[in-house]
């Protein structure tokens, strides 16, 4: 079903849809691309999105995020805030083109001054998962199919990942190999 358009929860305007990003589901977004751009360029509006989502994160009501519950929150709004806004400006002055995120330079350290740095969004993602293993609870590894922490037991082996465990699941490798077995086949 197409959306005509809809008023930017923002801007109080009624607009076309091609003026609003779409959610996967096909729904539109509640503001207008051009409220949401002034946003993300303005540094104090990005710091304070960005101390919500950490703040969230930390508090792990959604259950998605077990593995940062250990992790504390060592500075304060005002001074996160502060320290964000210039740091995102000139992130974003160097990189025009990227979407930074905030990060912590020691995956085990705290939220706190002088482990907290912008990195791009592509760039963190990658160290995150990375580090998935660095967390892990003992006799455990993390599973990228599953996206959880499964036992160790159930993994095969693979020499260049961080534990020398492999990526997926044992489940999870025989469920990707009967599907591309079954695709195989119906392409016959
Ligand atoms: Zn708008
Ligand atoms: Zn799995």
């Amino acid at each position: 079903m197409d959306t005509i358009g809809r008023i930017c929860t923002k801007c109080k305007r009624w607009k076309k849809s091609k003026r609003f990003h779409q959610r996967s589901n096909g729904v539109l977004q509640t503001r207008c691309k051009r409220c949401l751009s002034k946003e993300y360029k303005d540094p104090k509006k990005w710091a304070q999105a960005a101390w919500f989502r950490i703040y969230h994160r930390l508090q792990n009501k959604n259950g998605n995020n077990p593995s940062y519950e250990k992790f504390e929150l060592r500075i304060g709004r005002r001074e996160f805030e502060q320290w964000c806004a210039v740091t995102y400006a000139e992130w974003v002055a160097k990189n025009p083109d990227d979407k930074p995120s905030v990060d912590r330079k020691d995956p085990h350290g705290h939220y706190e001054r002088g482990n907290l740095q912008i990195l791009s969004m592509v760039e963190n993602g990658r160290k995150r998962l990375f580090n998935k293993n660095l967390w892990a609870p003992p006799g455990k590894s993390w599973c990228r199919k599953c996206s959880r922490f499964r036992s160790a037991k159930l993994f095969g082996r693979h020499p260049h990942s961080m534990n020398g465990l492999a990526y997926n699941c044992k489940l999870c490798v025989s469920e990707i190999n009967r599907l591309e077995h079954l695709k195989r086949k119906n392409r016959r």
